[in-house]
């Protein structure tokens, strides 16, 4: 029998802000499928926007509720419904709502690297770059003309994550020193 299973709560977490991660592929042998188990504090969120080109992700609330911000608009996914978001769809996983969620992530194929975020291009008229965790630190590489800068904050050098603004636009706000900048 070629079958594994363990108890989520005894697979060690790792904390970033009010977000607990579970990382469950590798405890499960999973060979095609990315599996994490959050749980988000009110306020925070998994990850700031962004899109894997090559890969879909299943979001699972198990617990309390999330709000998916896309570049369409919002979507609200209660406990005990699953979302689907297709590869190449701009998401992030926030949690506004008053109390802890706890989500299933499922993300395939597994170990895609090619990561998108909704970042203009100071060069040309792209309105998305990669990013490239490669060379170690994090870089903004433009698809369309090659355009290569650090992925940090001009201010401060603190880390940059995209959300939806106020009006449904996309916004990169630093995570030190708090200044949000319209990029596209
Ligand atoms: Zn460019
Ligand atoms: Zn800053």
């Amino acid at each position: 029998m070629d079958v594994r299973s363990t108890e989520i709560e005894s697979v060690d977490p790792n904390r970033v802000g009010g977000v607990e991660r579970r990382g469950l592929s590798d405890v499960l042998d999973a060979d095609a499928v990315t599996i994490n188990h959050y749980v988000i504090a009110p306020g925070d969120r998994i990850s700031g926007l962004h899109a894997h080109q090559n890969q879909e992700e299943v979001f699972l609330v198990l617990d309390g509720a999330v709000t998916l911000e896309t570049l369409d608009g919002t979507v609200v996914v209660d406990e005990g419904e699953v979302v689907r978001v297709a590869p190449g769809e701009f998401q992030s996983v926030t949690n506004p709502h008053g109390d802890p969620a706890t989500v299933l992530a499922l993300g395939a194929p597994r170990g895609q690297t090619d990561l998108r975020v909704p970042v203009g291009c100071p060069e040309c008229d792209a309105e998305v770059a990669a990013l490239d965790f490669t060379g170690g630190d994090e870089r903004l590489v433009c698809p369309g003309c090659g355009h290569d800068r650090e992925a940090a904050c001009p201010d401060c050098g603190g880390e940059l994550r995209a959300e939806l603004d106020g009006d449904g636009r996309p916004v990169s706000v630093c995570l030190s020193c708090g200044v949000r900048m319209r990029e596209r």
